[in-house]
This record gives structure tokens, sequence and C-alpha cells, in this order.
């Protein structure tokens, strides 16, 4: 037997998983002996013959279960990034027992007992603001998990969350496979209207998947969605589309539809058992947004004016459509076809012709450079790392005086053994408390590799937005690791996310960063300027298809009779009661839907991305006004939020950096949807 990793000091740099000796037999001998361990920690803090005290139950939780989460951490980023059947296997083995574990704890009756006691007395005990906020969030932690409840709900509570947790691992195995299994493998003769960095990356991945002299398509949004953008082949668009909507609704053994109405039955029990009357109010009882009508209000405000501008696009792209000769109406699968070719004419751009001013690796350099300006770190590569896939990179993150402050990894390539989309996630979270430890972040995107990678703007904006995530991260300054970084609301978590993108599409940064991938010349002003104008079209499809997510997922969460949801039949009906285009498809159709179903951390949460953007408007708009987007006093108060973590309330963050509340005047102006543009 080989030494286990996890059972010894590291003594890497910056103490870095050593990546090189991970194995995935190296899991489950690792969990089972920390998740002992960390019983053994609960059950000391609750038995303790000493009177509860802030340090002796607060603070000590917060020092329990440390080496659970570094290896767990390790499992879950690795299972995300680069898995195996290894990995899957062991994810959908420990799914339902980490479950039962976190309750355990989360439903210990003594230690609830002792928090209760220290929560009583809370104004009492002369607490730092961060401290008072921390017991008081762990004391409704504990009891948003049943601590209050009887016995017998207890074990059903318990019953439940494992349940869960097997079927939501399950769930995205299912979309992983699905999207594995599917490939359009295309020859010279049905390229028609694809441009070059398309053939070159289609070209790429046939080469990775052993097709040598064919171009392969995949269901990576990175692949799919220009292939629908460019494609002059309607027949073939409508099968790439069936199949990228398809996912997860295939019947058989990956079928996700059976598990979305175990999945929704099971959380509106939770719900009834926690005393509220759906999943979605118990969610939101707990969020910025407060409760469901804050949320209805905001998408309703929005879903008006975006399906009268959807409804205009609609029209345009009817038109020419014609003109190429199509009489019938356009379908879901001829939208980003013609919205392309209305652009093109509308506003003489052309998403071939922005594209190479897009190379990944210099909007990499802007990302870096805007948050050097905006916040005064420098990023600097490290290439001497044991890292888990030649594909990743690490940087070594300095403050103004030249001290170490973090390490962020880059992972931007999508393979198939990586999960769709992108997301921001941590090897190790920043904290003090117990001395300072320095966060490592990683950011994952599923960028289509070329040689060399050119983004579209929506994937640059993308990875600033995950950029903006990992500088949540590593600008922490939080003293509690329950409280680091990104441990805020989800309705807020978005904010420090989406702000960061509005640097991407500042001027500034386009004049230095936009650089041609052969010539080495800055975009033309003239075409910065139609880029620039053409940022209002197509909001009206964008905003439907995400509002009309954000909808579904309310009325999924809000359903009295989960129990017996169709859910294709549901999805129809709702989509009909609000008026969806037909031309436009819901950005995540159910059976695919990962953030409500793979995870229950976005169920009933999908409009936060929304509901934040209310807040990132409004909040650039303050540096529109002082004259830069680089005002050094906004971006003091601003870099106060990134290091806030969750030790303050978000809207009285909000207010300390902004000086007023939020309006959505913003976000509507933002979107082109408001009735003067
Ligand atoms: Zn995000």
């Amino acid at each position: 037997m080989t030494e286990n990793p996890f059972f010894e000091p590291w003594g890497t740099p910056f103490e870095l998983p050593p990546f090189d000796r991970i194995r995935p037999e190296h899991f489950p001998p690792a969990f089972d002996r920390f998740m002992a361990e960390e019983a053994a920690e609960i059950d000391a803090i609750a038995r303790s013959p000493d009177v509860p005290t802030f340090a002796n139950t607060i603070e000590a939780l917060e020092r329990s279960g440390r080496q659970l989460g570094r290896v767990s951490r390790v499992f879950f980023n690795l299972n995300s990034s680069h898995t195996s059947d290894a990995l899957e296997t062991i994810a959908r083995d420990y799914a339902a027992r980490f479950a039962q574990h976190r309750m355990r704890v989360a439903l210990n009756a003594d230690l609830f007992d002792r928090v209760a006691a220290l929560y009583a007395e809370r104004d009492a005990l002369a607490l730092a603001e961060d401290q008072h906020r921390l017991l008081e969030r762990r004391h409704l932690g504990f009891v948003r998990h049943g601590a209050m409840l009887s016995p017998e709900a207890k074990a059903r509570m318990t019953a439940i969350s494992e349940r869960l947790a097997t079927l939501h691992t399950l769930f995205g195995q299912n979309v992983l496979h699905d999207e594995k299994e599917w490939q359009l493998v295309l020859s010279e003769h049905d390229l028609d209207g694809l441009p070059p960095f398309f053939r070159s990356a289609a070209s790429q991945a046939a080469r990775e998947r052993g097709l040598a002299d064919f171009y392969v398509v995949t269901l990576a949004r990175s692949s799919i969605e220009p292939f629908l953008t460019f494609s002059a082949r309607r027949d073939l668009r409508k099968a790439a589309y069936e199949a990228w909507t398809g996912r997860g609704a295939q019947d058989g053994a990956y079928d996700n539809r059976p598990l979305i109405r175990e999945i929704l039955t099971l959380r509106a029990e939770q719900a009834r058992l926690l005393g509220y009357e759906n999943y979605a109010a118990y969610k939101l009882d707990d969020s910025m947004a407060k409760d469901i009508a804050a949320v209805e209000g905001l998408l309703h405000a929005v879903w008006t004016p975006a399906t009268r501008k959807a409804a205009a696009e609609r029209n345009e792209l009817q038109a020419a459509a014609r003109t190429d000769g199509l009489n019938e109406p356009i379908a879901p699968w001829d939208w980003r076809y013609y919205a392309e070719n209305v652009r093109r004419t509308r506003y003489a751009l052309d998403e071939a012709e922005v594209k190479p001013y897009f190379v990944l690796e210099n909007m990499m350099r802007a990302a870096f450079a805007t948050a050097e300006r905006l916040f005064g770190i420098r990023f600097s590569e490290r290439s001497d790392l044991p890292l888990y896939h030649p594909d990743v990179r690490a940087y070594e993150v300095r403050d103004r005086d030249g001290n170490s402050v973090g390490l962020f990894l880059h992972d931007n390539y999508a393979r198939p053994e990586k999960r769709s989309g992108a997301w921001m996630s941590s090897y190790r979270g920043a904290e003090s408390f117990d001395g300072a430890v320095m966060p490592i972040v990683v950011n994952n995107n599923n960028f289509a590799r070329g040689n060399p990678t050119l983004l579209s703007f929506d994937e640059a904006e993308t990875l600033f937005h995950e950029f903006g995530h990992g500088l949540h991260g590593l600008l922490s300054r939080a003293r509690y690791p329950s409280q680091s970084g990104t441990s805020v609301r989800q309705d807020f978590v978005e904010f420090p996310s989406q702000i960061f993108e509005h640097w991407m599409a500042a001027p500034e940064t386009l004049r230095r960063f936009a650089v041609h991938v052969e010539t080495g010349e800055p975009m033309p002003e003239a075409l910065l300027q139609r880029l620039l104008a053409a940022r209002y079209f197509n909001q009206g499809f964008a905003t439907v298809e995400y509002t009309a997510a954000a909808l579904l997922d309310l009325e999924f969460h809000t359903c009295a009779t989960p129990d017996r949801i169709d859910v294709a039949e549901f999805e129809r009906a709702i989509l009909a009661k609000i008026g969806m285009p037909a031309e436009i498809s819901v950005r995540h159709r159910p059976a695919h839907f990962q953030h409500l179903f793979a995870g229950s951390g976005y169920a009933a949460g999908y409009y936060a991305y929304l509901w934040a953007e209310t807040l990132d408007a409004d909040g650039f708009e303050a540096f529109t006004a002082a004259g830069s987007a680089f005002d050094p006093a906004l971006a003091a108060r601003l870099k106060d939020i990134y290091e806030a973590g969750d030790t303050r309330d978000p809207m009285t963050l909000y207010i300390a950096f902004r000086g007023r509340a939020p309006t959505i005047a913003a976000l509507l102006r933002h979107r082109g949807l408001a009735e003067d543009v």
C-alpha cells in the first residue's frame, strides 16, 4: 500500500495539493478517517462541561473539520474539472454519506443548545461586528437545517438530505453523459458559413477524438453556440439544436426527468417540515431579496419590456430570413444565425471580424491588469508547481508591498472530462483567526482551444465574470473561514463577479488589450465604436431566455403538487402562461438545468444573476458618473466589498460603497430595455 498523501503534511509550495501524487483510491480512506475525526471534534464541543462561550463553541466550530474540508475541496474540484469513472463512482458512493454526516452535525441537540444559549445573550457578549454576525448566522443555519424540530422530523430531514445528495450527483452525471455521448462530425462539404476560428477549433476537437481530417461540433457552449450562429446548413443546425436542448431528456438509464420530480417532491417536504408553504419561500427567507414577491416583482418588471424588444428583434430576423429565401417562420435553431446576419448588416459587425481581437492570452492579461489598477494586486505566473492537468496555469498573487496574498489557478479549456459551464472554486479559503491562511482560488472556463485561442465578446465577459468571483476569494480579509470570500448570500455573490465584467467592455481595456491576433494592431476605433453600439442588439433575446428560466425555476419550487409533475408538460404550460415567444427557448431546459437540480445552491435562486445585475449596473454607473472607470476613491470602496466576505449584511455593504440603495433603472438602461433607449 503506497502512502496516502492526505495523511501526510504536503510540504508543497503554498501547501498546494500534491496533484502528482493524488490518486482516486486515496479519497475513500481519507473521507472515512476525517469524517470520524470531525464527528469526534463536534462531540467534544457539544459535550464540553464548560459553560458555552463564543470561543469554546463558535470558534471551536470554525476550527472543526479542517482535514475533511481539505480533502473534500480537492475531490470536488477534480470531480468537476478533471473527472474519471473512478471519481464519479466515489462521488455517487459518498454523496449520501456526506449529507448524513453534515446533518449529524447540524442536528446535534447538545451542540444546538450551546449555540442557542449564546444566541439568546448575544448582545451581552461584547462581540465584534463579524463575531456577532457569525453567531447569528450559525444559529440560523442550525434552525434552517431543522435543529428545532421533533426527533421524528429530524430523522426525516436527514433521510431527505441523503436522498437529495444522491439525486443531485446523478443529475449532473447524466448531463455529462449526454454531452460526452453526442458529437456532430462534419466533413469539408458541411462547413458552409463556418469561419476560420470555428474550423480551427472543430478540427482540434476532431483530432483529440482521433478523427483527423474531420471537424467535430460538441455540446460545450463554446462549440455549439458559434455553430448555431454561423452554420448556413439549416438541417445541421436543427439536429445540433435538438441534441443540445434535449440533454438529460432521453428515455433510458440517463433520463433526468424522473429525478426532477423526486427532487422537487423532497424539497417541498423539507420546506413543509420547517414551516414554509413551499421550497421557494424557505429558500428566499434567507436571501437579500427576502421573499417570493420581491423576486417576482423584479422578474416581471424585466419580462414585459424584454418580450417587447424580442418581438421587434424577431421581425428584423424574419425579414433577413425572407431575403435569405426562408419563407416559413424562423425556428429556435435559426435565431442565432439570423441575429448574426442582422448584426453584420445593421452594425457592419461580423463576429469573425471581431474575434481575432479577443485572444485568450490577451484577455487574461487584461483581467490581471484591471485587478492591479483597481485593487493594487499583481499576478505573476509560476510554472514550477505540480498541477492536475497540463492546461492549468498557476499565478502567485502579491499585494502592493510585494507580499504573497494567494495563488490563482486558471483552467480555461473545454475537455470531455470537465463539466460544462464556467465557475470559480477554491482549494483553500482565506482566513486569519488562527494565523493567516492564503487562499488558493481556481477559475474554470470551457473555451474551445484554438491555435491561438480566440474568444467571442461574451466569452471574454465570462472570463472577467469568473475572475471577479476569483478576486472575491483572493481579496478576502474575513477572519473566520465560514465568512470568507464568496460565502455570502446567493443573490449577492454575483455582484463582485458581474460588476467586474464592466471593465472588460471599458474602452480603455479594449484599446489596450483587444489587439489583432496576427498583426498586433489595436482594434480600429470605428470597429470598437460599432461593437459598443451593438451591445443592445439581441438583448431582448438574451433577457427573455434568461428570465423565462428564472420564472420556470420559481414555478417549479412553488408548485403545490410536485409529485405529480410531468416535466415536459409543466414546462410547456408555464412557458405558455408567461407568453414565451415560439422562436426562443428557455436558457436551460429542466432536464439539464444543473443550477437547479445538480445541487440546491441555485434552486429557487436562478433569479440571483438578475438581482445582482440591478446592483452591478447601478454600481458601475457610479464610476461612469465619476468620469473614470478607475476612480481611485470608488475603487477603494468597492474593494471593501470584495474583502468583507460575509462579515456584514450585503445591503449595508452596498450602501457603504454607493452611498444609497440600488434602483432598477440602471439595469434596464444597461440591457437597452428602458423606454427611452
Ligand atoms: Zn457567477
